[in-house]
């Protein structure tokens, strides 16, 4: 008897105990983006360039996986990077709930994939967890849907490229691909139009190029650096280096095209680079030319570093010195979420 009840008090501890940290069972809806019968793909040849240039292309480097609203019922899933995903759960933060609730699941997303879905719960569970796992009921937007201004998107995994994309959660930068030369005038240093090939492979070199920039790495070296200012004199101070390393960080666009004659072009929200930057990227470091337009469009002129290096003592100082180190460390640690080995179509990085 005495054996029994303590089986009895043991139970029911284990009980009430896992009681406790069960997750309500509510079924997460998952689907796939990766065939053609289940989604589109953006930035293919022959595509408008109207529409692969758009204002409705223009994403988040943060949100290469983007969901946007389309209207109160139905949203774009769409993958801006040229590598597939998979195992991604899209949380959706709603004007009045607290914390972000998990929406759906994402099995599947081919490299620039989009597919438009209904909201999931317009036609199925209104039941969903929030980040914490407790239960939300969405049940009150079944018939009204959501309005696209009360809602926001991200996108979370354990895979190691989600992880890797991650790091670009504190750049601000908003990515447009863009056509700087309307009259297709051979004259100036822009190409006649961008191409879908050049997106494509623009897509891949953002992120990588992205990621140096956003790491800590980075940030360490160039604060380190002996870092010249526009009078071509004149070092930076610590704060006035956190300062410009700020605003690399937090410029909101990049309007991003394709240069010839010269490597690059860039200033304010313009930034271009030229075809052997765009093939090499995924294989070669290009910090010399990526940093020195990065420079220019935090201000800076080609008397500082910040642009081209200087030689002190023999030695090359400057933005793209570091740059390159970085890039470097990048390839030997494989840090780079697009490899040659993940991107989707391999004539592009021939
Ligand atoms: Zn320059």
């Amino acid at each position: 008897m005495k054996v029994l009840f303590r089986t009895l008090v043991c139970s029911f501890l284990i009980l009430s105990c896992s009681d406790k940290e069960t997750i309500p069972n509510v079924d997460l809806k998952s689907y796939s983006f990766d065939s053609e019968t289940n989604s589109n793909l953006m930035f293919q040849d022959g595509e408008e360039m109207s529409t692969m240039t758009s204002e409705w292309r223009a994403y988040e480097i943060s949100k290469v996986i983007r969901v946007k609203p389309i209207d109160n019922k139905t949203i774009e899933v769409a993958n801006f990077a040229p590598i597939d995903f998979e195992d991604v759960t899209i949380t959706a933060s709603i004007k009045g709930f607290t914390k972000p609730i998990k929406l759906f699941k994402i099995a599947k997303i081919r490299a620039h994939g989009k597919q438009e879905i209904k909201y999931p719960f317009v036609d199925n569970s209104s039941l969903f967890l929030n980040t914490s796992n407790q239960e939300v009921d969405l049940s009150t937007f079944k018939e009204s849907g959501i309005a696209p201004e009360d809602i926001t998107f991200d996108f979370k995994g354990d895979s190691k490229v989600v992880q890797q994309l991650k790091g670009l959660t504190k750049l601000k930068w908003v990515i447009k691909y863009h056509d700087f030369d309307p009259e297709n005038n051979p004259d100036n240093n822009w190409a006649e139009d961008i191409t879908a090939k050049d997106i494509r492979r623009f897509s891949g070199l953002v992120i990588n190029m992205g990621l140096v920039f956003a790491s800590n790495d980075f940030k360490n070296e160039f604060i380190n650096e002996n870092i010249i200012g526009n009078d071509g004199t004149t070092s930076l101070t610590k704060s006035e280096k956190e300062a410009a390393y700020n605003l690399i960080i937090n410029k909101t666009r990049y309007n991003c095209g394709k240069v010839v004659n010269v490597s690059g072009l860039g200033g304010g929200s313009t930034l271009g680079f030229a075809e052997h930057v765009l093939r090499d990227y995924i294989r070669k470091e290009t910090g010399f030319i990526t940093a020195h337009e990065i420079g220019h469009t935090i201000g800076y002129n080609h008397s500082s570093n910040m642009t081209y290096p200087h030689e002190v003592d023999g030695v090359s100082i400057g933005i793209s010195p570091v740059t390159t180190r970085i890039m470097n460390q990048f390839f030997e640690n494989g840090s780079y979420p697009v490899t040659p080995e993940n991107y989707y179509l391999s004539s592009d990085i021939e």
